[in-house]
């Protein structure tokens, strides 16, 4: 399926947060400060965390060939997704036809998230599937959904289903329809995204000390940085 929408048409809108760095913002706002300041102090993924990741893509990857047609804006846009990904979204939704989209943009309050699967109806409305390759609803997900959602809610009306995508222990899929519950978490971004907004332009980097959150969800990529600076 082609777009037959002219890229150079398309306006630049610019973003300072993402779905992964207010994620990480949540876990510790030293964290989200870090990432933008000193990137290089980063201790890289180790071998599993790595492949975990590759598995992760791998799923996602075979969920996404159940929708054959689909546009990968990822692919059609390359690097410029970061600047016209919500441009090019909206201007497929301006067609008013039914299509899929691969990491369909959108953007909110300077925060920038990708969906991985996104069903565009005819009669306007539209449903996002996000894919994490679990058997169960873990904590992670809800927060990885609820981002998406706050801000896709407030980009564009229409959205009528939210799904979660897990793997259903044999590599087949097992879909939870997720709006209901993702709804009751949207109050809690309101005043989240303009602090993390406003942490990120702080002089200083933000006084954390190192506690519980240095692990949880997932181990912060800064311990090595932090653990030296005590
Ligand atoms: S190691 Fe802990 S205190 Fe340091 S940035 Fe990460 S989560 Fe925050």
């Amino acid at each position: 399926m082609s777009s037959n929408i002219h890229l150079r048409s398309l306006m630049p809108e610019f973003f300072k947060l993402s779905k992964t760095t207010v994620i990480k913002g949540m876990q510790c706002e030293r964290y989200l400060y870090l990432l933008k300041h000193k990137p290089k102090e980063k201790t890289p993924h180790d071998a599993l965390t790595l492949q975990k990741f590759a598995s992760g893509k791998s799923f996602e990857a075979t969920f996404k060939e159940t929708f054959p047609g689909g546009l990968a804006v990822d692919h059609i846009l390359g690097k410029d997704i970061y600047a016209i990904g919500s441009s090019f979204t909206k201007a497929v939704f301006e067609q008013k036809q039914a299509a899929t989209l691969f990491e369909a943009c959108f953007l909110y309050r300077q925060t920038l998230i990708m969906t991985d699967v996104c069903r565009l109806h005819e009669d306007g409305s539209f449903d996002v599937y996000e894919v994490k390759n679990g058997t169960a609803v873990k904590e992670a997900f809800i927060r990885d959904m609820a981002i998406q959602y706050y801000v896709i809610k407030n980009a564009r009306p229409g959205l009528a289903h939210f799904y979660l995508v897990l793997n259903d222990g044999e590599d087949g899929f097992l879909i939870k329809d997720m709006a209901e519950e993702l709804e009751t978490e949207l109050s809690r971004f309101e005043e989240l995204i303009p602090r993390l907004l406003a942490s990120l332009i702080q002089a200083e980097e933000p006084a954390v000390a190192m506690g519980e959150q240095c692990h949880r969800p997932y181990d912060c990529e800064y311990i090595a940085y932090c653990t030296k600076k005590k």
